[in-house]
């Protein structure tokens, strides 16, 4: 058990077997526990690895305000850090995320600016706005987690090798979707260099270039999805490091099946992200003629942070989702 602060206290997750799923397809499907990290996903391990190379490469120094465009998990992330290190947050996001987000970051004691969503040309778009802020301000720091190679770092270093160790070496396949690419790319390099024959399947929601351009290496995308913080239209530095052999889409409907499929079969409540990435490793897991391989997948974030979404009946149905469809695995 660990022991700590919460700085301290961030990753060595554990790795959760999915048996409903692992006895339907009869593989072993493995989900990585991010929800259980101090600001509850993944992202409290980017702004870990942003935040103290930063601090090694003295560009951020004390009193200073870490001012960071997010989807709203790293900027929880980055204030449970700011919290603990005595720093200050700015955190600029869309405003369509969800409601439990940008309570929490006020709990959290963070400067919250919210921008209308928009496509990243439009110099409004939260990415642009934190660069600005952080510009025109020189008490600064900008994380930058799209292009900041410290989020790939940290997910090698860490992510990655508690996988492989968790698993004595054992796996055969990584699923999973991308926002920044940080966790992906950190995790696919690592794997494919201690076994380049570890399938690694990109899972992307609908509204996402990142499908289009593993297939074509073109980014176009059709469609939305309610799933936040996962999808992008365009390369990062981090997507970059990734190393990916295909890519699959999930729906809305499939995703919003599956989460509740984990929570009533598994006793798992997870967040979107998390469950298309299920969704995606159990439809791998049914397709594969060999049995018994190990296939892991990120469960990034808990449902809990999206109770005004996924467990509102009048939300789900105005985005025309059913809360009521049972779980089935396509072969597609
Ligand atoms: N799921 C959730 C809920 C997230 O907030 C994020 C981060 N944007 C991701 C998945 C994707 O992680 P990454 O940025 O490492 O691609």
């Amino acid at each position: 058990m660990k022991t700590g602060n919460v700085a301290q206290i961030i990753g060595e997750t554990p790795l959760i077997k999915i048996e409903s799923l692992s006895q339907l397809t009869g593989q072993n499907i493995f989900g990585k526990a991010e929800f259980l990290n101090p600001g509850g996903s993944i992202k409290d391990r980017t702004a870990l690895g942003i935040i103290l190379e930063a601090q090694e490469q003295g560009e951020l120094k004390p009193g200073f305000t870490i001012v960071e465009g997010t989807a709203g998990n790293t900027g929880i992330g980055l204030s449970i850090l700011a919290a603990q290190f005595g720093y200050k947050s700015l955190i600029v996001m869309p405003n369509n995320q969800s409601a439990e987000k940008y309570t929490i970051l006020k709990a959290l004691g963070a400067e919250v600016i919210t921008v209308p969503p928009c496509p990243f040309a439009d110099q409004n778009h939260f990415y642009h706005t934190a660069r600005r802020i952080s510009e025109e301000r020189s008490d600064t720091f900008w994380a930058n987690q799209f292009e900041n190679l410290s989020n790939f770092r940290i997910h090698y270093k860490t992510t990655a090798k508690e996988i492989y160790e968790q698993l004595k070496g054992k796996v055969d396949a990584f699923v999973s979707s991308a926002g920044t690419g940080g966790s992906l790319a950190g995790i696919s390099r690592y794997l494919k260099e201690k076994n380049p024959k570890t399938h690694i399947q990109l899972a992307d929601p609908f509204g996402s270039g990142l499908h289009e351009y593993v297939k074509t290496g073109k980014f176009l995308s059709q469609g939305s999805s309610m799933t936040e913080g996962i999808g992008i239209m365009r390369l990062t530095a981090n997507f970059k490091e990734a190393l990916i052999d295909d890519s699959v889409q999930v729906s809305d409907q499939e995703m919003i099946n599956m989460l509740y499929h984990l929570a009533s079969h598994d006793g798992l409540l997870v967040g979107t992200s998390a469950a298309l990435n299920v969704c995606a490793a159990a439809q791998f897991a049914k397709k594969q003629t060999t049995k018994g391989m190990n296939i892991v997948t990120i469960l990034c974030d808990g449902a809990m942070r999206y109770q005004n979404k996924v467990f509102n009946p009048d939300f789900l149905k105005a985005q025309n989702i059913s809360m009521t469809n049972p779980m089935t695995l396509t072969n597609s």
